[in-house]
């Protein structure tokens, strides 16, 4: 029987990520083994396919056909007439795109040439906007699945998860074909026999996984009941073990069990088992009558129960309690760590014009004090910190670069200590190991510049540092353990090493002032010559951090949710201070505007965004400042007006909207602002809206949103405000 490991959508089609093949190689070290499948990059072909480009732009007519029939539109109407009026040149684009955009990414010359690449990424983008116009109300892209104003409840995500809105359910149908299904005259294989499977393992790395993991639990429990099928990862992980019982079980509702903190032994205890665990699905006969029927359930899910409760890890439903159960804990010693096995990918289908691969040779942080962390696979702040031995990791990355062909290497961690860092890079330097490696390193000074060019000789060629603030002050709150004139030294030191620098930094973290926000822009502006790359994001709660656990210390009065939230992905909060004024925000955000206008910044994965495998391809070819000259030269392409894209012959697609679409526009603009920020800074009893539980929330619902709504009156044609 069959285990597989997939990587599922929507997430980075670029490069391959390290989990799967990190539990692969752990796997085969034990006799065991499964089969990664990275089928978020298999989706992403999928979608960029002319035939599936012309089926989204088919939806989009079609529905637009008949909306512009209708009478009136009420609000959810007037939204989704807009989206799709304002998508059809989009799809056109996106159908005409020639070369296709996947051409584009995976040709050298088409892919260092700004312009092509400019439109290749817009062309992306264009698609994406059609496609969530095309399955209305959610947004999509390659780190977007979201409802587009209401945050993930359970009863949303069972509303996904049965398809009806997904783009990918006719992938999957197509995917997971069976023998008797396939179409054997294409001259190829079936992807995979269900009926042969034993296990499927479905890893969440990101937020954006999490709806089509959970509709791919849903699809793979419908086709092949007898498949144990699991959920893990860190997307998983942090937001199940934050959970109340009660939401924990209808996350458990979607599979068998949920693999949290680190996954190695939890595979390898439980795939023996899972013989036995099927065969208990025959311990009695089934039968119509629906007392014996729910007998034997019950008969069997304490069966399987026994199988599998003392795997470590594991989270599943004790039968006889009703309640998670988790097995024991178990951490891995990094000495013992096997190199990721890649062998089942394909590097060079990922869209780039040349293979990478990920490696980690530690886990968790050295450092574990920054106030608004938390990250991986623990419950509070970061995991405890393990190193591969250098000069193990030095081979290993020899092996790999040599077994896979592969010169450029992402070192995927939270951090390397510094002192780990120059150390795995005097082993490279003395094995000969000959890679261009990028990784994040929290600034110390230890990091002199003798260092720096040390690193650089290894091949160190981008380094991301998490600087967060350009004010003392809330480095000092934030116990970053460092300020702002070793920070400055230090990434000069790195930059005049040849290496790419890459800031991480943010406002809105609580109790930042508008002034102590404006220090990290002007900083930035001050350092521009030495600054290659940089974010500015906004400050976001995480439950694990320090803040989390102790608010007072920070100013934090209340923390909460909103209603709808129950993933509880994203924390609210009210201050001591209270909120900052629009205005303020708007003064910052200018500022940001104006100085990131030097370089040419773009969101992620894409190239011009930080620690992205398309930034670090420019970075080699054009050195650390490609992103303050390489782009600049095609502007026209990366932000001009677009041309009437080609016809696409398709219904729908030029006819003329009967209904105004800037007076729409101009009636949602008017109706978020109001809503959005009642919805989400008010709070009341959870018991008001429908949450249980002591605690207050924001009333952000389904039917809070829902009797707003309601009250935004309708739509006519020729409407005019
Ligand atoms: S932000 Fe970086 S340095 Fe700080 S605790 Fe988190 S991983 Fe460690």
């Amino acid at each position: 029987m069959e285990h597989l490991l997939l990587h599922p959508p929507l997430a980075d089609p670029t490069q391959p990520y390290l989990s799967l093949p990190t539990l692969k190689a752990a796997l085969r070290a034990k006799g065991l083994d499964a089969r990664v499948v990275d089928l978020n990059l298999e989706a992403a072909h999928w979608l960029f396919q002319p035939e599936t480009l012309r089926g989204v732009a088919r939806q989009i007519g079609s529905r637009f056909v008949d909306m512009n029939r209708s009478q009136a539109l009420d609000f959810h109407g007037a939204r989704e007439f807009r989206q799709l009026v304002q998508a059809r040149p989009s799809i056109e684009h996106a159908i005409g795109a020639d070369p296709s955009p996947v051409t584009v990414f995976r040709t050298r010359e088409l892919f260092y040439d700004p312009a092509r690449y400019a439109m290749a990424r817009r062309h992306v983008e264009m698609a994406f906007e059609a496609l969530s116009a095309a399955h209305y109300p959610y947004q999509f892209g390659f780190n977007v699945a979201s409802h587009g104003v209401l945050p993930w409840s359970f009863d949303l995500l069972e509303e996904y998860a049965t398809g009806a809105k997904s783009p990918f359910t006719a992938f999957y149908e197509s995917w997971f074909r069976s023998a008797a299904e396939w179409d054997w005259d294409s001259g190829t294989m079936p992807n995979c026999d269900l009926d042969e499977t034993a296990f499927v393992g479905i890893s969440v790395v990101f937020p954006s996984q999490i709806p089509e993991a959970l509709h791919l639990c849903r699809f793979l429990k419908a086709r092949a009941p007898h498949v144990f099928v699991a959920l893990g990862g860190p997307g998983i992980h942090q937001i199940a073990i934050h959970l109340e019982d009660e939401l924990k079980l209808r996350l458990l509702s979607f599979v068998d069990g949920i693999g949290v903190f680190e996954g190695e032994e939890t595979l390898i205890q439980l795939f023996p088992k899972l013989d036995a665990w099927r065969a208990a699905a025959g311990i009695a006969p089934t039968t119509s009558s629906t007392e014996v029927q729910d007998a034997h359930d019950d008969a069997v899910a304490r069966a399987r129960f026994e199988i599998v409760r003392d795997v470590p890890n594991l989270m599943v439903v004790d039968p006889t309690t009703g309640a998670p159960h988790v097995g024991p804990r178990w951490t891995l010693d990094l000495k013992d760590a096997e190199p990721p096995d890649y062998s089942d990918l394909d590097l060079d289908r990922y869209w780039a014009p040349s293979r990478t691969l990920l490696y980690a040779p530690t886990r968790g942080c050295y450092w574990g004090q920054c106030s608004f962390c938390y990250y991986g696979l623990t419950e509070t702040a970061t995991a405890s910190y393990r190193e591969v031995p250098p000069e193990k990791a030095a081979s290993e990355l020899g092996q790999l670069s040599r077994r896979y062909g592969v010169k450029n290497v992402y070192i995927s961690c939270d951090v390397l200590s510094p002192k780990y860092a120059v150390k795995l890079a005097e082993a490279l330097i003395d094995k000969g190991v000959k890679i261009r490696w990028s990784s994040d390193l929290k600034i110390e000074k230890y990091f002199t510049p003798e260092r720096c060019k040390l690193l650089f000789e290894s091949g160190l060629r981008s380094a991301a540092f998490g600087i967060e603030s350009g004010s003392d002050r809330i480095l000092s709150l934030m116990r970053k353990g460092c300020d702002r004139a070793t920070m400055t030294a230090v990434n000069r030191a790195f930059h005049e090493a040849g290496v790419a620098t890459e800031w991480m930094t943010f406002t809105d973290h609580p109790d930042e002032s508008v002034e102590e926000a404006l220090d990290t822009v002007r900083w930035i502006e001050e350092e521009q010559e030495f600054i290659d790359l940089f974010i500015v994001g906004q400050f976001g709660l995480e439950a694990g951090s320090h803040i989390a656990q102790d608010p007072l210390r920070y100013g934090v009065r209340k923390i909460y949710y909103a209603a709808g939230d129950e993933l509880r992905l994203y924390a609210l909060f009210t201050h001591k201070n209270g909120r900052r004024t629009a205005d303020a925000n708007g003064v910052v955000e200018r500022e940001i505007d104006r100085v990131a206008s030097r370089w040419e910044l773009h969101p992620y994965p894409w190239a011009g965004a930080n620690s992205t495998h398309h930034t670090f391809l420019h970075f080699l070819e054009f050195g650390p400042r490609a992103f303050r000259t390489h782009f600049q030269r095609a502007q026209a392409a990366s932000r001009g007006a677009l041309t009437t894209p080609p016809v696409a012959h398709i219904a729908g697609m030029r006819e003329k909207p009967r209904f105004d679409i800037e007076s729409i526009a101009e009636k949602e603009r008017e109706f978020f602002a109001e809503y959005l920020h009642r919805a989400m800074y008010t709070t009341i009893p959870a018991r008001r809206a429908g949450s249980g539980g002591p605690d207050e929330v924001a009333p952000l619902s389904s039917a809070d949103y829902e009797a707003a709504v309601q009250a935004a009156g309708i739509v006519r044609p020729g409407w005019k405000p």
